[in-house]
């Protein structure tokens, strides 16, 4: 179900006790995604574990993220931690009066510490059993780097690209002994692409997707087993 989609009756009937809460972001997916790519994959898997699952309702999105590393790229835009927070505990704490249980479902990286203080906060309070999940960390994959083969192959399956994708630079950041010394993606990326972009498919994304609804479902199930 999503929620935005029924009347508050259909609401009231609803037997769904997870909330799942899509959170990405408006930023530079380098030259070739647009620029809600974090969006439409949050998104995608939310609605997609929704339409599968009776115990799940799919919110409304939370379309701006923590993204201040991507301002210089014309058309970011970005909340301090602190808005983000504070936004994404209110929409929980709303919805906690018609839901026991709450998943961020998160397609941007620079949003999973907030989210995780966040979601431990609601679950000490006992305002409702929360907690992340974003894709990538679920599907076990470390090649994520940014614009790269997992999310331009995702993108491709989910939507289009603008243009022909051309490979990044290879690794995310600069550290130096193990810690970081550059915080601006400018710094280590002209395009914004981090990864192998080129050797995207849409059969990938078609597999990242499959995996990413069937692993969600299995978090919803265990939540709705608990409660
Ligand atoms: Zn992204």
């Amino acid at each position: 179900m999503n929620l935005g989609e029924v009347s508050w009756r259909e609401a009231a009937e609803a037997e769904a006790s997870v909330a799942l809460l899509p959170t990405g972001s408006t930023e530079q997916h380098g030259p070739h995604l647009p620029l809600e790519t974090d969006s439409l994959a949050a998104e995608a898997f939310a609605a997609g574990a929704a339409e599968r699952s009776a115990d799940a309702v799919c919110l409304p999105s939370v379309e701006v993220g923590v993204s201040r590393e991507h301002a210089a790229f014309d058309g970011s835009l970005w909340v301090s931690p602190d808005v983000f927070r504070g936004y994404v505990r209110e929409v929980l704490d709303s919805a906690s009066r018609w839901f026991d249980a709450a998943v961020a479902v998160n397609g941007h990286g620079g949003n999973v510490t907030a989210l995780q203080e966040v979601c431990a906060g609601l679950t000490r309070d006992e305002a409702l059993l929360a907690t992340e999940w974003t894709w990538w960390n679920a599907l076990d994959r470390d090649d994520m780097g940014h614009a790269g083969k997992l999310e331009t192959s995702l993108i491709l399956y989910l939507s289009d690209v603008r243009c022909p994708p051309e490979d990044g630079v290879e690794a995310w950041g600069r550290y130096v002994e193990g810690s970081q010394v550059a915080y601006d993606v400018e710094e280590w990326s002209e395009d914004g692409v981090v990864g192998a972009a080129s050797e995207a498919s849409v059969e990938l994304g078609e597999e990242l997707y499959r995996e990413g609804v069937e692993s969600l479902e299995r978090l919803v199930d265990e939540l709705a087993d608990e409660l």
